[in-house]
């Protein structure tokens, strides 16, 4: 249920309606928006609608969520978009964010390189990862610790925040020393005792969309991270599975208009790992801005033909800054702002 608050509602009203939303058992969401304080009631709907709000002081109207997430909802927040905010970058509500680097960390040299031509280039934020979840387990599996390391040399060098995956709940405080914005992989968007504990420590979390997962499985993955009390999520289209076979992927381009309309929360696009082709990644990169995302995380690397993983795909950083320039062009036609140091 979600309890709006008349305009003119006081504190003491509000804490009052929270107040009676507990008292059943209840979590009561409270959501101070410009203008309204929306309280979403998340609990048993019989004894939520058995307080008979409806009446109470301060109370304008009580409305049913309809969707199955319910934190997530755009509805909870009356359609006005949730801003994250990493170390001074914002994602969403007309801020554009642009997240770049490695698919995997490989060397002290092949990390600074690349970072630094990520901050020249305009990036908002660092990407790469420590630990890497292959298709083969004789795949390369990345650096680990060693990995978080090199990251947080790269950070305290070039002041860029770092994204990094989270595979195992059992390396959960070793990535939060580094990581900014913890990456969930499309692999694991339905580990859900993985999204839990992420929710419970509070950091920023991008959220890939599953390899054949909908977009209502995805925001249900949301709620379990907003659950905890984190309402840093971003969600990330990161290509899916269909019939076709001529890419690594499908990106979705849709999902970025469908998800702004039915969540609050920034869509994040990743057309790397959708296309598998580095000569695909600017024309989705632009059909992304253009559709509205509120962020772009890119694969670029200093030399992408002797990457361990996903060189096809990176974007040489050489081209990184014009890379960006067009990208932020784009984004700027509907309204969305880089958001860079
Ligand atoms: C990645 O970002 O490097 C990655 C492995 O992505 P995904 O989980 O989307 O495959
Ligand atoms: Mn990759």
């Amino acid at each position: 249920m979600m309890i709006v608050m008349k305009e003119e509602a006081t504190p003491e009203q509000i804490a009052s309606v929270v107040k009676r939303v507990e008292s059943v058992g209840a979590h009561a969401h409270v959501s101070e928006g410009d203008v309204l304080t929306v309280i979403g009631a998340i609990g048993d709907r019989e004894r939520i609608a058995n307080l008979d709000l409806d009446g109470t002081a301060g109370v304008d109207r009580v409305v049913p969520i309809t969707k199955p997430y319910k934190l997530a909802s755009s509805q909870i927040r009356h359609g006005e978009p949730t801003i994250v905010e990493v170390d001074g970058r914002k994602v969403g509500g007309g801020h554009f964010s642009l997240m770049a680097g490695p698919c995997t960390v490989e060397s002290r040299h092949q990390l600074l390189s690349t970072a630094e031509a990520v901050k020249a280039g305009g990036g908002s934020m660092l990407r790469g990862g420590a630990y890497k979840p292959r298709t083969s387990p004789y795949s390369f599996q990345g650096l680990g610790d060693e990995g978080l390391r090199l990251l947080k040399e790269a950070k305290e060098e070039t002041g860029l925040p770092i994204v990094t995956e989270l595979m195992d709940t059992r390396d959960l405080d070793q990535v939060l020393e580094v990581a900014d914005v913890i990456q969930v992989g499309a692999r694991n968007m339905q580990n859900y005792s993985l999204l839990a504990e992420i929710g419970r420590s509070g950091r920023a979390v991008l959220l890939k969309r599953g390899l054949s997962a909908t977009l209502e499985e995805l925001l249900m993955a949301a709620e379990y991270i907003l659950k905890e009390g984190n309402e840093k999520v971003m969600l990330c289209e990161r290509g899916i599975r269909t019939f076709e076979t001529a890419t690594r992927f499908t990106l979705d381009i849709m999902a970025v208009p469908v998800l702004k309309q039915l969540s609050h929360l920034p869509v994040v696009v990743d057309p790397s790992h959708a296309a598998g082709r580095r000569d695909l990644v600017l024309p989705l990169s632009l059909a992304a801005a253009a559709a509205g995302a509120d962020g772009i995380i890119v694969e670029v690397h200093h030399d992408p033909d002797a990457a361990i993983c996903d060189g096809p795909q990176a974007v040489p950083a050489d081209d990184f800054a014009h890379y960006v320039e067009q990208v932020q062009r784009v984004a700027a036609v509907v309204g969305n702002e880089l958001s860079a140091l």
